[in-house]
């Protein structure tokens, strides 16, 4: 029985799984078709509500979808991949062969030298925004008796940096209500935040940034980091016993495993159909993928583009161990919605990133995304339903055994 192995239980490998399982059932192949799944831990993540203060809900158990479609869980660190030999090695000595693979096992921060690990947080995992919720807490608990307790910088102003510190005001005011007054930093090399940003968008953020009383250093860096002390490129000294590293992601190091091309990021290059070229019965998808949404662009590092990856990935992978044409990836439309605190939002469009809707409805639509859109739905034949790759973007109309 051919297997179908899928590395990563996040976007990418949560909806590869439904996609693959859909369409071998469409194929009439599911009862001649074994997957498994391996993800280090037994949840599927919600990372882009890792910033949030309460993420207690942001991850969901795996087996509640995977079990009852017939697909083995297993929890399991991947410790490496043989791509000769199509084996996967994991901890306590365990290994798993594959026909076919689909690659989903996503990136991870990039720690910036001059930090040492122990001495900052993050919220790229759950564990992370888990230690950054206890810290907070304990600072509380001692009522952020000092400057520096008081003090927060959050280092890195993409996304995810601002999504952190535009929350941070209330989430700290929240904790003490009755502290005096918190300050909070937000440091990047840029020399403007929102550079990223069309002008009115990247405005847009600069006044929400000072609205909130955030001090920004743009144009800056950290040169040393000890104790609570942060002393940047211009010799100005931030004392913050809190330090949120916001500084960029880097694909999974199991990447390496895989010949080929691969971005600065650390990204495989894939084929139309998501494989790597010299690998053809490995697909990579999500963050862990350098693959091209249209003629001129690559998808990012973002769920918006891992999600539709990963059924792409599953829909082709079965197609490949059944001798089915595949389905060219394809992503053409892009918008984002950033979040910017209490009552706010910034939604954009084209690549561009145009400014489309601010304020309450921005903030709206983006609960709607974190709560609905990138969550799966509790039911299993709707979660089935939506594993679909969006065909309705592709060229060649309707695959086998999509009707
Ligand atoms: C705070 C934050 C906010 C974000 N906001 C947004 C946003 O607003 N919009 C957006 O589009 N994107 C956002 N992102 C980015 C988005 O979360 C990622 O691009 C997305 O999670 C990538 O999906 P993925 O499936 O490739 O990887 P992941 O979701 O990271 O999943 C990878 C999975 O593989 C597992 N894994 C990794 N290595 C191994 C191993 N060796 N062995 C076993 N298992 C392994 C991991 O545990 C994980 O479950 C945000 C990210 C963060 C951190």
């Amino acid at each position: 029985m051919p297997h179908l192995v899928i590395a990563g239980g996040g976007f990418a490998g949560f909806w590869g799984a439904l996609s693959a399982v859909r369409q071998a059932e469409a194929l009439g192949r599911r009862p001649d078709t074994l997957i498994t799944l391996i993800n280090r831990d037994a949840y599927h993540g919600i990372r882009p509500r890792f910033y949030e203060a309460e993420v207690t809900s942001a991850r969901v158990p795996l087996e509640r979808w995977l079990t009852p479609l017939g697909i083995q869980v297993v929890t399991a660190e991947i410790l490496e991949a043989e791509a000769v030999s199509r084996r996967l090695h994991l901890a306590r000595g365990r290994v798993m062969d594959y026909d076919a693979l689909i690659l989903a096992t996503g990136s991870s921060l990039s720690v910036p030298a001059v930090f040492g690990a122990d001495r900052v947080f993050h919220v790229d995992t759950f564990t992370g925004a888990d230690v950054l919720h206890q810290h907070l807490r304990a600072l509380a608990d001692t009522g952020f008796p000092t400057e520096a307790s008081r003090t927060v910088a959050v280092i890195g102003a993409g996304l995810t940096g601002l999504e952190v510190v535009t929350a941070l005001p209330e989430r700290l005011r929240a904790l003490a209500p009755q502290a005096p007054e918190f300050a909070v930093h937000l440091i990047d090399r840029a020399t403007e935040v929102g550079l990223d940003y069309e002008s009115e968008a990247g405005r847009y953020i600069r006044d929400r940034l000072r609205h909130l009383g955030i001090v920004v250093h743009a144009g800056q860096e950290v040169v040393h980091h000890e104790g609570c002390v942060l002393r940047l490129k211009d010799g100005t000294v931030v004392p913050a016993a809190t330090v949120i590293l916001a500084t960029g992601l880097r694909a999974s190091p199991l990447a390496a495993a895989f010949s080929g091309p691969r971005d600065a990021l650390g990204r495989l290059a894939v084929d139309d159909f998501l494989r790597l070229p010299e690998h053809p019965e490995v697909l990579a998808a999500g963050d862990v993928s350098w693959a091209r949404t249209d003629a001129n662009r690559s998808a990012l590092m973002s769920c918006q583009h891992a999600i539709p990856q990963g059924k792409f990935a599953g829909h082709n992978a079965v197609n490949l161990l059944f001798g089915r044409d595949l389905v060219p990836y394809a992503q053409p439309r892009y918008n984002t919605c950033l979040d910017l605190g209490p009552e706010d939002a910034l939604v954009t469009v084209g690549w561009e990133r145009r400014l489309q809707t601010i304020g309450p409805d921005a903030k709206a639509l983006k609960t709607e995304i974190l709560t609905r859109w990138i969550h799966p739905p509790a039911d299993l034949d709707e979660a089935l339903a939506l594993a679909w790759p969006p065909l309705d973007r592709q060229p060649g109309g309707v695959p086998d055994g999509a009707d």
